[in-house]
């Protein structure tokens, strides 16, 4: 009879095995998935909450594997991420994004945002991309990078984040209100516009206590002048609420859900005439 205890470890070592295996196994799908062009940039629409006009875009991961199943960005991304894949497929992303340049309006002041990593922000990684690939096709609309506050403050130098203002680069925090670190995050990163997690939207009009969060974070914007995105916007009556508390924008399958980046012209062309 074995001792329990060497039941449990051998039963442990089994689990960290066949976890740490899949991992692998699933590392390799997404470079090769990178090579094979499995990627496809998707866009959601973000509207002007004062007169309803679309201002810009986010873009957003979506992978059919080779198996053509749908792999969701929680899942790949995490992945991507810990395996150092994340660099390479967001700059896969910029190239697409540039390559297609012509399906954005050229009025003034529209930006497409892209949702960028920690480890991107290493040797300065990022701001050399954005020069390589961005600059050089002189785009016409703006380019915001989304941050999550689970991007370590340390890894945020202020010389990165100068040059990034200097080339005209907007800075957004994603998900706000969901870390932790938001004050003092607010004071290093010193963005342009905050968005709100839409969790805190969801509450809306349903859970007291996360509506007077969500209120706190606008009057915290507002005090700050910052520009205010509202994200997972899908009711009537979030869009009134937001607007009433003259949030800037807003983002969700109230107005449209993420879209193949060829089709946003399409789109954009029937919203304008309705
Ligand atoms: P996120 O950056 O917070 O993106 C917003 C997510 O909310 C997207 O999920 C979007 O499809 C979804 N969404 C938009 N409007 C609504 C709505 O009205 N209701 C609801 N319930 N959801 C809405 P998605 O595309 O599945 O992406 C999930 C997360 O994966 C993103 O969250 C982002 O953190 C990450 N991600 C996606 N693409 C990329 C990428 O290219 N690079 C990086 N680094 N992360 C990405
Ligand atoms: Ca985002
Ligand atoms: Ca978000
Ligand atoms: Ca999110």
């Amino acid at each position: 009879h074995l001792p329990l205890s060497v039941l449990i470890s051998l039963l442990t070592a089994t689990a960290v095995y066949l976890l740490s295996g899949s991992r692998i196994s699933l590392a390799y799908p997404i470079s090769h998935g990178i090579s094979h062009r499995e990627f496809k940039v998707y866009c959601q629409p973000i509207i002007n909450s004062v007169d309803g006009r679309c201002i810009g875009v986010e873009t957003l991961m979506r992978w059919k594997n080779r198996r053509q199943e749908w792999v969701s960005p929680d899942v790949f991304i995490p992945l991507a991420e810990q395996h150092g894949l994340i660099i390479g497929l967001t700059r896969y992303l910029i190239k697409t994004v540039t390559d297609n340049l012509s399906v954005f309006p050229a009025t003034s002041g529209f930006y497409v945002s892209i949702n960028v990593a920690a480890q991107h922000f290493n040797n300065m990684e990022i701001v050399d991309d954005i020069r390589k690939i961005w600059l050089p096709a002189q785009p016409s609309v703006s380019l915001m990078l989304e941050l999550t506050e689970r991007t370590r403050l340390q890894e945020l130098r202020a010389a990165e984040i100068s040059q990034l203002k200097e080339m005209g680069i907007l800075l957004a925090i994603d998900d706000f209100g969901t870390g932790h670190s938001s004050l003092s995050y607010l004071k290093t990163l010193n963005p342009d516009v905050l968005k709100i997690d839409q969790a805190f939207t969801a509450s809306i009009g349903t859970d007291a206590i996360n509506a007077t969060v969500t209120d706190t974070i606008i009057t915290l914007a507002q005090r700050l002048n910052l520009k205010l995105i509202a994200e997972g916007v899908e009711t009537r009556e979030q869009v009134d609420y937001l607007r009433k508390r003259k949030v800037d924008s807003l983002q969700g399958y109230y107005f449209a859900r993420p879209m193949p980046i060829e089709v946003f012209p399409i789109w954009l062309a029937r919203y304008e005439k309705s």
